[in-house]
């Protein structure tokens, strides 16, 4: 469910007509609905609603921007950071510390001197060595960590294989053999204090089977843990929940059925769980709006050139994602069309043989469910200016991140002495 919808043959963002925001701010440019995350955090608390005082950790590299983590800092959300920056983000825009978990493999030592100086809630361990260095900066600062070590559970995800994290060939956790071993090391490091155990087998599962049987063996860690005499306090589901990008395949499990599983599952574990969706929050509650620049003859479909490009949404390059594209003014004829940006490489394709409304040359498109790993990945590829944001709630919008202008790219770069003092060469 989302709040862009169209009213008298236009689209609007809750309120506000799109053109509206594309007239002031130009294209591309990402919006963001406020209505909409604010349901989808409704939903996923009205899931959990069995279990007693879940930490919801939302993963800030879904969406990063100040104005919607502040927005979920607001409903009492926190975060799952991977990062300094991430981390310094997230307590910037109002989360609190006792509500933030750091997550990834390649934490490095200052960043673990940053998140201690902050008393974040946990640190997910990804492996013995980090375990280690966690530990001796810990207690050069006379601290101690409160942890929890990240299991590879070896399930597969079922879903694309670059987001797919819960192998056993994948990078991310300690291998689930090992799991005792590896706690029983984190035991005898001072710096540590070990209260958890977390688990994240990967991105938009459509399926809950996977996300059961990987609940299951940490439940079973669990007991085996606190048989050898292993305070464990925490649970960390992880994220991973898909949401529909494409109207015509099948729903995704929804946050009731995910809640109703996990309810079933950590029956009696008696420990604080823990959450870290990101893409469930922010996806659908944005879209990526863009001009059409022209259209060009095709073999066969006609070429739909738009003035975003993979370098602002780089998901359907990166992972072959599918977004529902839309005519924010609709003509009510449908054809099939190629919708591809600008930037020179094959990759940088929307949509190939895509029956959709039918654009002309200056007619608004809006890029559906965008608001999951879409501005934040955005680069500067081909010199274009990052992609700017607005915030809808009602009638009220605000740009929450401008529009560089290109000289601050320009500017970016200096040339050295040498060069400039040397002249042309022939
Ligand atoms: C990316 C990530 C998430 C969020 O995944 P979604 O599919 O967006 O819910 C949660 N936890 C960890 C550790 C992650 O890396």
């Amino acid at each position: 469910m989302d709040h862009f919808t169209y009213v008298d043959g236009a689209m609007l963002a809750e309120q506000v007509p799109m053109a509206d925001i594309a007239a002031q701010v130009g294209t591309p440019v990402y919006i963001y609905s406020t209505a909409t995350l604010t349901r989808h955090v409704a939903v996923f608390r009205e899931g959990l609603s069995q279990i007693h005082d879940p930490l919801i950790a939302f993963a800030v590299k879904a969406n990063p921007n100040a104005a919607v983590l502040a927005t979920l800092a607001k409903l009492g959300l926190g975060a799952d950071v991977v990062s300094a920056g991430e981390l310094l983000r997230a307590i910037a825009a109002g989360i609190p510390a006792e509500r933030i978990v750091f997550s990834g493999v390649g934490k490095t030592a200052d960043e673990m001197r940053i998140a201690l100086e902050q008393g974040i809630y946990q640190f997910n361990l990804e492996s013995e060595p980090e375990a280690e260095m966690l530990s001796e900066v810990a207690l050069s600062m006379g601290r101690k960590a409160p942890v929890a070590y990240r299991i590879n559970p070896d399930v597969d995800a079922g879903t694309h294989a670059k987001i797919s994290t819960g192998k056993s060939e994948n990078k991310f956790g300690i291998p689930y053999d090992r799991a005792l071993a590896s706690y029983a090391a984190a035991r005898d490091l001072p710096g540590l204090d070990v209260q958890g155990v977390a688990v994240h087998i990967g991105s938009q599962l459509t399926d809950l089977t996977p996300l059961e049987a990987a609940f299951i063996k940490v439940g079973a860690l669990i007991e085996r843990l606190r048989a050898e005499g292993h305070d464990i306090r925490t649970a960390d589901l992880g994220g991973g929940l898909g949401v529909p990008y494409d109207p015509s395949q099948p729903l995704p499990p929804s946050p009731a059925d995910y809640g109703a599983m996990v309810t079933r599952i950590t029956q009696g574990w008696n420990v604080r769980l823990m959450f870290e969706p990101g893409r469930l929050i922010v996806g659908n509650a944005g879209v990526l709006l863009s001009q059409v620049v022209r259209v060009k003859q095709g073999a066969q479909a006609p070429f739909v050139i738009v003035d975003a490009a993979m370098n602002d949404l780089l998901r359907p390059s990166l992972y072959d994602a599918w977004h529902d594209i839309r005519a924010v003014h609709p003509k009510g004829e449908r054809a099939a069309a190629n919708v591809v940006g600008p930037v020179c490489e094959t990759g940088d394709t929307f949509a190939m043989h895509r029956d959709m409304d039918v654009v002309g040359a200056g007619d608004l498109v809006a890029f559906m469910t965008a608001g999951a790993y879409g501005a934040t990945m955005a680069s500067t590829y081909n010199s274009r200016a990052l992609t700017p944001e607005v915030l809808v709630s009602g009638d009220k919008w605000a740009v929450v991140r401008a529009r560089p202008p290109i000289e601050a790219l320009i500017e970016g770069d200096s040339i050295p002495a040498w060069i400039a003092s040397e002249g042309v060469q022939d």
